[in-house]
């Protein structure tokens, strides 16, 4: 079972009696624990096909398997269960929560979402701060802290309910360089240390190389089948 797999996948936007063709029939397939990077100029259509491997939003025609469920048979409920379940979300400006600590923030899912029991909690949370590296940050508020740290905040949260697949779109667009090497390094090293895949976008040709597997999207198209780093 591919944790991931495309067949002549397209989406089309309807804007006013307009189509807006934004992925226009791509294929492929990615194994559980991959390291993934969806690369492109502005436009190309990364945010659409993640947002689709995300189920926010449906396929136009094809098929889109995610964790071997078709995703175009989801509704609007079971998308969000299934989401809630098996998916983790990185932003590209974080998203943190302004009012929260650093640690309520990345309890926040098992709080409100997973239901978690106090202690369990409690006990995931201090496993994901050691693990990104912000123990000692934890009682600091978002405004407190850096952009490399507020991502690695977002990368733990992303984590927290263990899910099988981190979605990151941009995840470093808002990063200098070499915070943008480190936050994927750490992204790296959370795949390996719990074998959740990553799948990210980027337009950036020089992040690319700290993918194991690249996919470029050209206006809507894949230009390759998934180059192996
Ligand atoms: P990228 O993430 O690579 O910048 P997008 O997926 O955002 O690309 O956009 C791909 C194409 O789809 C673009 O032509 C964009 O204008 C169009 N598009 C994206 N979102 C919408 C939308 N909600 N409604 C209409 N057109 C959209
Ligand atoms: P990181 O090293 O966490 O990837 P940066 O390279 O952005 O993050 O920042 C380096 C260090 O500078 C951080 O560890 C942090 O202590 C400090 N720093 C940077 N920006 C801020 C800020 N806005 N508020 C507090 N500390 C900051």
């Amino acid at each position: 079972m591919s944790l991931l797999r495309a067949e002549n996948l397209t989406k089309t936007y309807r804007v006013g009696d307009i189509d807006v063709p934004a992925i226009k029939g791509v294929d492929f397939a990615i194994e559980p624990a991959s390291f993934v990077a969806f690369v492109g100029p502005s436009g190309s259509g990364k945010s659409t096909l993640l947002n689709m491997i995300g189920c926010l939003d449906h396929p136009t025609s094809g098929t889109l398997r995610v964790l071997d469920v078709d995703i175009a048979t989801l509704d609007r409920r079971a998308a969000a269960r299934f989401r809630g379940e098996h998916i983790g979300f990185v932003f590209q400006d974080f998203n943190l929560i302004p009012v929260l600590t650093v640690f309520e923030n990345i309890e926040y899912p098992l709080r409100m979402v997973q239901k978690w029991p106090t202690e369990k909690r409690r006990a995931q949370v201090l496993r994901l701060l050691d693990a990104v590296g912000m123990a000692d940050q934890a009682n600091k508020r978002p405004d407190q802290i850096s952009g490399g740290q507020k991502q690695r905040v977002a990368v733990a949260r992303a984590l927290v309910s263990q899910p099988k697949l981190v979605l990151a779109d941009e995840p470093t667009a808002n990063l200098d360089h070499d915070t943008a090497y480190r936050i994927l390094e750490l992204m790296k090293k959370m795949r390996d240390d719990f074998e959740t895949t990553f799948v990210f976008s980027t337009h950036d040709p020089k992040i690319m190389g700290a993918a194991e597997v690249t996919f470029t999207l050209e206006d809507g198209r894949l230009q390759d089948g998934g180059h192996h780093v």
